[in-house]
This record gives structure tokens, C-alpha cells and sequence, in this order.
């Protein structure tokens, strides 16, 4: 781990690490010298990370978890305070894409999935981990935002789920302005992944930037110096 990094010492909560934009910001943390704690379902590619994030000097704690779940976001809040007694940065990252379809083609199923991961699990994760960010002195929370929050064709449901998780976001950042707590949304833009291949299978991902050429802005926004608080970041 680098003792020099903009984010050492930090402990920094990433979901939706075990690949795309989640796993390249969990790389970059732990090269900027931060203790990772990861999430996602799948244990294997998780496992993964952290042998990256370890080679490259990092460490990381890994807690493969169903977003869905609810309560074992309570529960790894509750983890959290007991291992570490504070959380610095959090990055909700973790999305669901869904089915792209006409608005009265929206299935319940579809709708109740994509509403929990993208936005539920959000407002609950804030709530978790809103007393661990105020135990650090510059607690940091960024969320992933779309440009689909605007509305357009067939990206009705995705696009509602990032609509409302960025009035969630700037309502909570108002909430912070006059305290240490820092509050952020970032939109990647179009990047390279996997939930982008399945969004546009017609697409050369070649054309796109990578989740590695995207880093830079989390990193401005979990550092202790970090002053913006209720911005919509454009990450490109
Ligand atoms: P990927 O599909 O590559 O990664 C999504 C991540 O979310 C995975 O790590 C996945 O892990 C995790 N995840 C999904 N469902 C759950 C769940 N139920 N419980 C826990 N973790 C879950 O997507 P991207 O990296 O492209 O997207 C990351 C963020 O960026 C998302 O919020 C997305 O909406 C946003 N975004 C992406 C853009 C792009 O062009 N790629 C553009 C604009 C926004 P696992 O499957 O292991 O659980």
C-alpha cells in the first residue's frame, strides 16, 4: 500500500466491485494507499480484485452480498463500526440495466429488481452508513448516476431508477452542507462493461473509454480535501 497515496490511511466501501466501473475505482483506491471493502454477489470475481489490489501492495476486505438483501447492508454497517469504528469513503457503484423496453412493457419483476439495486439499496445504504461517515473527520459519498436520467425511449425504468437516486443524493448532500460529510453523484458517461455491451450489442466497445481512464474524479471526490458536495460530476 502506498503511504504517500491521496486516500491513505481511508477506509473506503465500494458495491458493485467485481467488475466494470466498481472494480477499476477499487484498483485505483488501493493504489492510492486506501483499505477497500468490497461488495458484490459474485465471491469468485471479487476474489479476483483482491488478488490485484494485494500484488499491487493494497489491501481489501472482501463481503459478497445480495444488494436485495436488505438486511445485510444493516448488517455490514453494523460490521463495519465493530472492525473499523468509522467508514471514510462510500461508493455506490453497484446497477442493474434491465430489460430496455417500451414503458407500458415494464415487467413488475423487472421494475421491483432494478428499483432495489439501483435505488433502494442506496437509501438504505446512506442510512447504514451515515452514522460510520460522520465518526470520519472528511467522510466521502459518491453514487453512480446515468445521463438516462433525462428520459428517453426503451431506458424508462433504468432511467427512472437514476432519476431518483439523484434527487436521493442531492437531498441528502443539502442535508450535509454544514458538516465534515461531502456528498456527490458522478455520471461515468458511456464506458466499457459489461452492462454497456448488454445496453448496446451493436456497439465497438473499442470506441468506448475504458473504467480505468475514469478514475481520476472518484478519487477527487473521496479525498480529505474534497470541497464540492451536491454536484452531478460528469466523470469524461
Ligand atoms: P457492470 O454490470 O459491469 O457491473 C455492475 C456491478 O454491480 C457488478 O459488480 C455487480 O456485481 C453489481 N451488482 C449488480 N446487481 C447486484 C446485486 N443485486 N447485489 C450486489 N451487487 C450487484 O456495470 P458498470 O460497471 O457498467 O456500472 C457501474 C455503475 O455505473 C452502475 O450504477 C451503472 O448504472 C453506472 N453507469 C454505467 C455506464 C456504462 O456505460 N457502463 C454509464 C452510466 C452509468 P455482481 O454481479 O457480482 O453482483
Amino acid at each position: 500500500m502506498t503511504q504517500t497515496g491521496r486516500l491513505s490511511g481511508r477506509i473506503a466501501l465500494i458495491t458493485g466491485a467485481s467488475r466494470g466501473i466498481g472494480a477499476a475505482i477499487a484498483k485505483r483506491y488501493a493504489a492510492e494507499g486506501a483499505h477497500l471493502v468490497l461488495t458484490a454477489r459474485t465471491e469468485g470475481a471479487l476474489e479476483e480484485i483482491d488478488d490485484a489490489v494485494r500484488a499491487a501492495g493494497g489491501s481489501a476486505t472482501l463481503v459478497p452480498l445480495d444488494l436485495r438483501q436488505l438486511d445485510q447492508i444493516d448488517q455490514l454497517g453494523a460490521a463495519l463500526v465493530e472492525r473499523f469504528g468509522r467508514l471514510d469513503v462510500l461508493v455506490g457503484n453497484a446497477g442493474l440495466l434491465g430489460d430496455l423496453t417500451p414503458v407500458p412493457h415494464i415487467a413488475q419483476r423487472q421494475w421491483d429488481q432494478v428499483m432495489t439495486v439501483n435505488v433502494t439499496a442506496n437509501y438504505r445504504l446512506i442510512r447504514s452508513m451515515d452514522p460510520l461517515l460522520r465518526r470520519s473527520e472528511s467522510g466521502r459519498a459518491i453514487f453512480v448516476s446515468s445521463g438516462a436520467a433525462k428520459g428517453k425511449a426503451f431506458w424508462g425504468l433504468y432511467g427512472a431508477t437514476k432519476a431518483a437516486l439523484n434527487t436521493l443524493v442531492m437531498s441528502y448532500a443539502d442535508e450535509m452542507e454544514n458538516t465534515a460529510l461531502r456528498v456527490n453523484l458522478v455520471n461515468p458517461g458511456p464506458i466499457r462493461t459489461a452492462m454497456r455491451a448488454q445496453a448496446m450489442p451493436g456497439e465497438d466497445p473499442m470506441t468506448l473509454r475504458t473504467p480505468e481512464e475514469i478514475t481520476d474524479c472518484f478519487v477527487d471526490l473521496a479525498a480529505a480535501d474534497c470541497t464540492r458536495n451536491g454536484e452531478l460530476v460528469q466523470a469524461y
